[in-house]
């Protein structure tokens, strides 16, 4: 049996929840408890720690650079418990949460690890297609032919299917986070984030709505509204978030994704 995480609901999260973020315990900025005090004070009532965690299968991917040490889960666990103790009431929820890199190589030995843990959620995501970082730097993407360009998408899109698959996450982080870079044709991995919709729809997962996209080269949320558009016919709960790397970033561009959302057919959440 594996362990059950926490679940999304259709139609998902309202405005006051916030679920994906980063601390300096992976490559965001802030202590834990510099964060958590930002969120209470923003008047965020659900506020979620995601800090990455990535266990990677084969040399060479430096993800040491920019992930959680794997020696600090006890420490980033206990911080964060301290903090719920203090902090939760009645307006205020704190969740405890990890963005976990999926990889087939490993994921079942990853998931047993992190069971052992007192985590509430987990938000499966892909940042590597092989040992090649997708969202690291546009500079890796720019010597690449189109036939590579669509090699990496392809990996891309089999490893999010595979997360999907899992019901250990309670969503996926940025599913079409190729396009970050405005380097490629985003619109034709459509039937990919289809199918992966379809793993979705059928085990109770749940997606994002990612501002941060809004920020980069591509100029808008992950994922694209076509794909929100066939996330909410087939009833996936939906949760937006900032991936914020910083304390001031916790509820960046909601406004603009709850009207996107509205645009895709989701209802309007309170
Ligand atoms: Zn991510
Ligand atoms: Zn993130």
């Amino acid at each position: 049996m594996s362990k059950e995480y926490w679940k999304l609901t259709f139609p998902g999260a309202g405005k006051t929840y916030s679920l994906h973020n980063h601390s300096e315990f992976s490559d965001g900025s802030g202590t834990l408890r510099e964060i958590c005090l930002a969120a209470k004070s923003a008047g965020i009532k659900v506020f979620g720690l995601s800090d990455h965690w990535v266990e990677p299968p084969e040399e060479g991917m430096d993800s040491e650079s920019w992930a959680m040490d794997t020696g600090r889960l006890d420490e980033y666990t206990g911080t964060l418990l301290q903090l719920k103790r203090e902090l939760d009431d009645d307006r205020f929820t704190l969740k405890i949460g990890l963005e976990v890199d999926f990889f087939f190589e490993n994921i079942d030995a990853v998931l047993k690890r992190l069971a052992d843990y007192p985590l509430d959620y987990l938000i499966g995501s892909v940042h590597y297609a092989g040992i090649f970082p997708v969202d690291y730097q546009a500079a890796d993407w720019l010597p690449l032919s189109d036939e590579e360009k669509s090699e990496i998408c392809r990996i891309y899109w089999e490893k999010l299917l595979g997360a999907a698959e899992r019901k250990e996450f309670t969503f996926l982080g940025h599913l079409d986070l190729p396009k970050k870079f405005g380097l490629i044709d985003n619109g034709a991995y459509f039937p990919q984030a289809v199918k992966v919709l379809d793993v979705l729809a059928g085990n109770g997962g749940a997606i994002e709505v990612n501002t941060a996209g809004f920020f980069k080269e591509c100029h808008e949320q992950y994922p694209a509204i076509d794909i929100l558009k066939a996330a909410f016919k087939r009833k996936i709960p939906v949760v937006v978030n900032a991936d914020a790397h910083s304390p001031e970033h916790l509820q960046r561009n909601f406004p603009e994704a709850y009207q996107i959302l509205q645009h895709a057919g989701y209802p309007v959440m309170e």
